[in-house]
């Protein structure tokens, strides 16, 4: 390897190399790409596209290698790393955006948000504040208010992109406690949640150090009479939030908004509303009426990376009264000063350094419109409603209830849990779909969920046949 006179690898005199990067010059080696480097950039973007192209291809999951190389005090070069991520780390993932990931909840990133999410890594761009983050402020600000106005919540309101559902729902419940303290002088120590809540509502009131306060006899939906009934056993100067669900994981419900909004304004709760899966469905007008409400909300989580097509993570959280997450959320010391006043992303959510996580969201909008996504999430709604009556027709399956959104649940008559255990660990492993089962009101039953418009009829057809 020879070096120009500026320290700089200098690729016009040498051969690419594939190995080492030696000697005092180590360190610029490693921050500007070689010739080879970029020979491996290159190849690097024809694979992304090879791979969404062929997403179908990419099952079933690539046995591991019995050992993945480990760091060593000598590198081993860019393109042999690169080979090894790309030959025995990738191709052993189940990828969630495979037409039969039906599990959990899978994600279907566009090609414009891949290819956001892969400049956004590229571009060295700190997102948490306007000074540093520039027009990346303002182009996560304009997704954001696309999110606020589908929702319908009022101009003012604004929020952040965070890593996922969790993190939105435990930022939202914090900027609700600090409210509350600030008014009642005291600390409340109670979330309300209904039986459709996240498991990370749970978790959030863990480590908030708070109680959940739920009614044991409500399972469906939560609404105001259950409400009602949990607020005689409780002094409501005690509650954080009411943590509401507007699609819940398991079965797709959505509790009684309007009658949730109803009950909190009377007493003067925080209402949140954790949309992270469902809040997609607010883009088709076949299931927009279920949300009516939702605009009522003091904060709402809503996860692009699962219903509005961008890659993990992508999150976020938005208030109505973005003020109120300021003052909870704002981290100050003698450093953060310069960085001022302005519109700080990292001043609304448990975070200070971030990636512009919103940009994916943004650049897919921009290239697809509105239009565009309601399609996809229409298509998603469509292929519920074929699984649901592949299902009715066939003679061993039963669906448990109505598909709700884009979630399916059904059983395989005369199955107990470990027939179902055992099915589901066979499709994965012959490359036939991700589906696992789940549990309701103590039964064991299948589920399917449905977020990637590339999943066709054929798809539930075969599942649906490997099931008799
Ligand atoms: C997935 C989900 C979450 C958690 O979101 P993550 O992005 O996985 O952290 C919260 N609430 C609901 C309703 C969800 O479906």
């Amino acid at each position: 390897m020879v070096f120009a006179h500026d320290g700089r690898p200098d690729d016009r005199a040498t051969a690419p190399s594939t190995t080492v990067r030696p000697g005092p010059n180590a360190a610029a080696a490693m921050f500007s790409p070689t010739v080879a480097d970029r020979q491996v950039l290159r190849e690097i973007a024809s694979w992304v596209a090879d791979r969404l192209a062929y997403r179908d291809d990419t099952m079933p999951p690539r046995r591991r290698a019995p050992q993945l190389p480990v760091p060593q005090e000598h590198g081993i070069g860019v393109q042999a790393a690169w080979a090894a991520l790309r030959d025995q780390v990738l191709p052993t993932a189940v990828p969630a955006d495979h037409p039969r990931y039906l599990a959990f909840v899978p994600g279907a990133p566009s090609v414009a948000a891949v290819l956001a999410d892969l400049a956004v890594s590229a571009s060295g761009i700190y997102a948490g504040s306007e000074l540093e983050g520039g027009a990346a402020v303002e182009a996560e600000r304009s997704a954001l208010r696309w999110l606020s106005d589908l929702i319908g919540l009022p101009a003012q309101a604004h929020g952040a992109f965070v890593s996922g559902g969790s993190m939105a729902n435990l930022s939202a419940l914090v900027a609700a406690r600090h409210l509350r303290r600030r008014l009642a002088g005291h600390r409340p120590h109670l979330i309300v949640a209904g039986a459709g809540a996240h498991s990370s509502i749970i978790s959030a009131a863990e480590i908030m150090g708070c109680d959940v306060a739920s009614d044991a006899d409500q399972h469906g939906r939560l609404d105001a009479l259950a409400l009602r009934r949990i607020l005689r056993t409780v002094d409501p100067g005690d509650i954080v939030a009411v943590a509401a669900t507007a699609g819940a994981t398991n079965d797709g419900a959505i509790d009684a908004l309007g009658e949730l909004a109803d009950v909190c304004a009377e007493h003067e709760i925080w209402l949140h509303v954790d949309a992270a899966y469902g809040g997609g469905a607010l883009l088709s007008d076949r299931t927009r009426p279920q949300f009516a409400g939702i605009e009522r909300a003091n904060s709402v989580t809503i996860d692009p990376h699962k219903w509005l097509f961008t890659p993990f993570d992508c999150a976020a959280v938005l208030y109505r009264d973005p003020e109120v997450a300021r003052a909870a959320h704002t981290q100050t010391a003698s450093y953060l000063e310069p960085v001022g006043a302005g519109d700080n992303p990292s001043d609304y959510a448990i975070h200070l350094t971030r990636r512009a996580r919103g940009l994916p969201l943004w650049l897919s909008l921009l290239a697809n419109g509105t239009a565009g996504y309601r399609d996809a999430v229409d298509r998603c709604l469509d292929l519920a409603a074929d699984a649901g009556r592949l299902i009715t027709r066939a003679d061993h399956l039963q669906l448990v209830v109505d598909p709700q959104l884009s979630v399916v649940l059904f059983r395989r008559l005369g199955w107990r849990a470990a027939d179902y255990a055992r099915w589901s660990q066979h499709a994965i492993s012959s490359g036939l779909a991700l589906v696992t089962p789940t549990k309701v009101v103590g039964e064991t039953v299948l589920r399917l969920c449905f977020v990637n418009p590339l999943t066709t009829r054929t798809d539930i057809e075969r599942i649906i046949a490997d099931l008799s």
